[in-house]
């Protein structure tokens, strides 16, 4: 299912990109080509945000996590492919934040809020990403001191295909809430404009020692 989705896509990219190198065509011809290729790689993208939000087939297992470990990963991910356009991540995570939930589904969770803070601030600029236990919960806080969001704005997130980004697929978010709800947590944000964005995520706290009383 996947591949044959993505197999047409990748035929007609490569013989676009084939074409762009060729001097047989004229330099506006392959203008053409090249605005081809950039709606291709955005068609993949929403193709792929689909594909990993519908996995019918494989009920997602929750595991006990520590949010710590998976907030960790999720930095050095960003890290290691280049997304953090010189912004800095400062991680400030307490010990003892543990829940119930699926790994993969969290770092998706997590990456998509972290990537539109990223995205939403000026380049260098600090993006906190904060998790304690209050009393029963885990709460995780992603802030940026970035474009911000007006009223209005912060009422359409999630609803699919909102997006204000020249190359935003607006899926992001939807599948973030969806996440969140299936783990029935909590998210929110406070935002204002030219100020930045808080972005808060609320999940029960599994206590780990009950589990060896
Ligand atoms: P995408 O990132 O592809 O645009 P998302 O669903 O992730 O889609 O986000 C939808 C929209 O919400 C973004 O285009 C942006 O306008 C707004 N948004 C999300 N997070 C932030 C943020 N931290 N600061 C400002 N705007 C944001
Ligand atoms: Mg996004």
């Amino acid at each position: 299912m996947t591949q044959s989705i993505r197999n047409p896509l990748t035929v007609v990219k490569g013989f676009l990109q084939l074409y762009e190198k060729d001097n047989s065509f004229s330099s506006n011809q392959k203008c053409h080509f090249n605005l081809m290729v950039d709606e291709l790689n955005m068609a993949e993208q929403v193709i792929s945000q689909f594909l990993t939000m519908a996995k019918p087939d494989q009920e997602q297992a929750a595991e006990i996590v520590d949010v710590k470990d998976v907030l960790r990963s999720v930095t050095d991910l960003l890290h290691s492919y280049g997304l953090l356009h010189d912004n800095r991540i400062e991680l400030k995570v307490t010990d003892d934040c543990t829940i119930s939930a699926n790994i993969m589904e969290l770092k998706q969770l997590f990456i998509n809020i972290i990537k539109n803070a990223i995205e939403a601030s000026n380049y260098g600029d600090l993006v906190i990403v904060k998790a304690e236990k209050e009393k029963d919960f885990v709460v995780i806080k992603v802030i940026d001191y970035g474009k911000g969001m007006s009223e209005e704005e912060v009422a359409l997130l999630g609803a699919p295909f909102y997006s204000l980004k020249s190359k935003g697929t607006g899926l992001g978010l939807m599948i973030c809430f969806n996440i969140v709800e299936k783990y029935n947590g909590k998210i929110g944000f406070a935002s204002s404009k030219n100020q930045g964005t808080t972005t808060t995520i609320r999940f029960s706290y599994y206590d780990k020692t009950k589990l060896f009383r």
